[in-house]
């Protein structure tokens, strides 16, 4: 009788240990500026005032020219995280956005979830989206972002090897769906957040983001008036190397 509670006790401390470290990797994966190997950024440390937004997924034939229209009208470059089979499907779109001189940045091929990925498919993942890029003209800079902001042990493994930055966000209004629902609360939400050296993410290529959309030309207009320049990641990144270098 006392040997079996023993046992229970021994079984129930391996399962709670097994429980604590799958949450503890869990947790690892979705972290935002802390990964195993490479660099990652969710924000840059800086005291002037400059803004990157950035936008996932896409490109889609529904809405490129819609964003474009009002980043132009703005006078605004943004970095488009913009997924490799998209770009395949609508190759004009993306090349639309090379034109209109935006930066873009590499979401994966397929955008899965690659925190248990195999090196390989990080690697397809990863090299064949860059090619798709580059097949559509663009010849800057191409940082790496995770889908779902997941990675694990593979990818950052991968991306320290090939000497690529991971590029996170730290204002993100789109999560809470009571913010999401309104642009106002969008943008509401992006001014109460926003500071210098921030990284914006919206989601403005698909259908259901109708309000992000609406938000985007009030966000653009507000962040100026508390006196924020709108730059680049690439541009954001080489701020924070400056003022680095000058301490
Ligand atoms: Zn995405």
């Amino acid at each position: 009788m006392k040997r079996a509670s023993k046992w229970i006790l021994r079984i129930t401390l391996a399962i709670l240990i097994i429980m604590a470290a799958l949450i503890g990797l869990w947790q690892l994966s979705k972290m935002r500026s802390y990964q195993l190997f490479g660099e990652i950024v969710s924000s840059v440390d800086t005291h002037e005032k400059v803004i990157a937004l950035t936008f996932d997924d896409g490109p889609t034939a529904a809405y490129t020219n819609e964003i474009l229209a009002i980043l132009d009208q703005y006078g605004v470059k943004a970095t488009f995280f913009v997924i490799g089979r998209e770009v395949e499907e609508n190759p004009e779109h993306a090349r639309s956005i090379v034109e209109a001189g935006h930066e873009l940045g590499n979401h994966s091929w397929s955008h899965p979830n690659m925190s248990l990925l195999s090196l390989d498919r990080v690697a397809d993942e990863i090299e064949r989206t860059d090619a798709a890029i580059r097949a559509v003209g663009y010849e800057g800079e191409l940082h790496f972002r995770p889908p779902f902001g997941k990675k694990l042990l593979t990818l950052p493994w991968y991306l320290r090897q090939h000497n690529r930055t991971t590029v996170m966000w730290d204002i993100e209004p789109e999560t809470y769906a009571e913010i999401a629902a309104e642009p106002s609360r969008i943008v509401q939400h992006v001014l109460d957040n926003a500071r210098p050296g921030s990284i914006v993410l919206l989601h403005l290529m698909y259908e259901s983001r109708e309000t992000s959309r609406q938000a985007l030309p009030t966000i653009i207009e507000r962040l100026r008036e508390q006196g924020y320049k709108l730059v680049t990641v690439s541009e954001l990144l080489s701020v924070s190397a400056f003022a680095a270098g000058g301490r």
